[in-house]
């Protein structure tokens, strides 16, 4: 078998194309804006930052770039997001994660106004993302929820398996699958024969930050494969968590890296900020 690849990018350039369609269409005098905070000159980071304000050019997006200096203070942090918390001409806030060291993220994302929280890592969102009550929902996970939908994945009732356990990738995926119905388990560094687990499953997302560490012996035949790791390979390239070449001669659709969770997450901010422009205006929600 050669599995079917799940075109992250081609689906986020839909998706994109969409969304530029709504905003050039736009009757309102005020434009959805994002704001993005990069604290530090971390290059990966402002690599992130300016394809996040590229997509939002593309697409017709207001966005602004806030950047402050490595030695930023907790203090002139928390005061750059209360300014945007008050700014009406920005209706997402997103800090570029990590921070540098001596920074606590912790609080920093807890002083987002949830309503402008649009990478949905506040308390607040969690909260609604564990009780299913409405909010505005991490873009990684929603990528994913996303592309499992487009390559008409049935989760309801699906064994889904989720490896790695973080806040803003594997806990919130694993209760957007749960949503959807799937009997899900979730794996971590501590898991017990891992690929015990994820070959029994029909769904599996690699999020752990492993080089190719998914083989094929791992992947139960016929299952759909999300690779959500961004690494580098020892040969110096870009590569996710799945050993891509093993894999896809077991799995019948599988993301790819680069090109797969990457654009989707990148889609789904652009969703978030009009979504949150749309609650905060009180205009119909998308
Ligand atoms: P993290 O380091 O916060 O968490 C990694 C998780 O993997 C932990 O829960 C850990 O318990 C688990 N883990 C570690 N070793 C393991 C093992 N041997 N078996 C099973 N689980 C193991 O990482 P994160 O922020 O969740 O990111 C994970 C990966 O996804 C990284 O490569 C990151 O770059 C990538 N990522 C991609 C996007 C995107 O847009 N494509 C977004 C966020 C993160």
């Amino acid at each position: 078998m050669v599995a079917e690849l799940i075109d992250g990018k081609a689906m986020a350039a839909r998706l994109r194309a969409d969304l530029r369609g709504q905003l050039e269409g736009w009757q309102r005098a005020q434009r959805p804006g994002l704001a993005v905070v990069l604290v530090g000159t971390d290059p990966a980071s402002a690599v992130y930052v300016r394809n996040k304000i590229a997509a939002c050019e593309e697409v017709g997006l207001y966005s602004r770039r806030e950047l402050l200096p490595a030695d930023a203070t907790q203090e002139r942090v928390m005061a750059v997001i209360d300014q945007l918390n008050a700014d009406a001409t920005i209706h997402g806030i997103l800090v570029q994660l990590p921070l540098p060291p001596g920074l606590d993220a912790n609080r920093v994302l807890a002083r987002i106004d949830p309503a402008k929280d649009v990478d949905g890592f506040g308390g607040e969102n969690q909260g609604a993302l564990v009780a299913g009550l409405p909010g505005l929902r991490p873009c990684t996970p929603m990528g994913v929820m996303a592309m499992l939908q487009l390559a008409n994945v049935s989760l309801r009732g699906a064994h889904a398996a989720v490896a790695g356990r973080s806040n803003i990738v594997g806990k919130p995926l694993a209760l957007l699958l749960l949503q959807a119905n799937a009997t899900v388990t979730v794996c971590h560094s501590l898991t017990r024969d891992l690929a015990s687990v994820t070959r029994s499953c029909d769904v599996l997302v690699a999020a752990v930050g492993r080089p190719r560490m998914i083989t094929a012996d791992m992947v139960k035949p016929g299952a759909t494969v999300i690779d959500v790791g961004i690494n580098r390979g020892e040969d110096g390239k870009l590569c996710g968590d799945v050993d891509f070449h093993s894999v896809c001669q077991v799995a019948a659709k599988l993301s790819p890296v680069p090109g797969g969770v990457g654009p989707m997450t990148i889609a789904m901010l652009l969703q978030n900020t009009l979504l949150a422009f749309k609650q905060q205006e009180e205009v119909a929600p998308l």
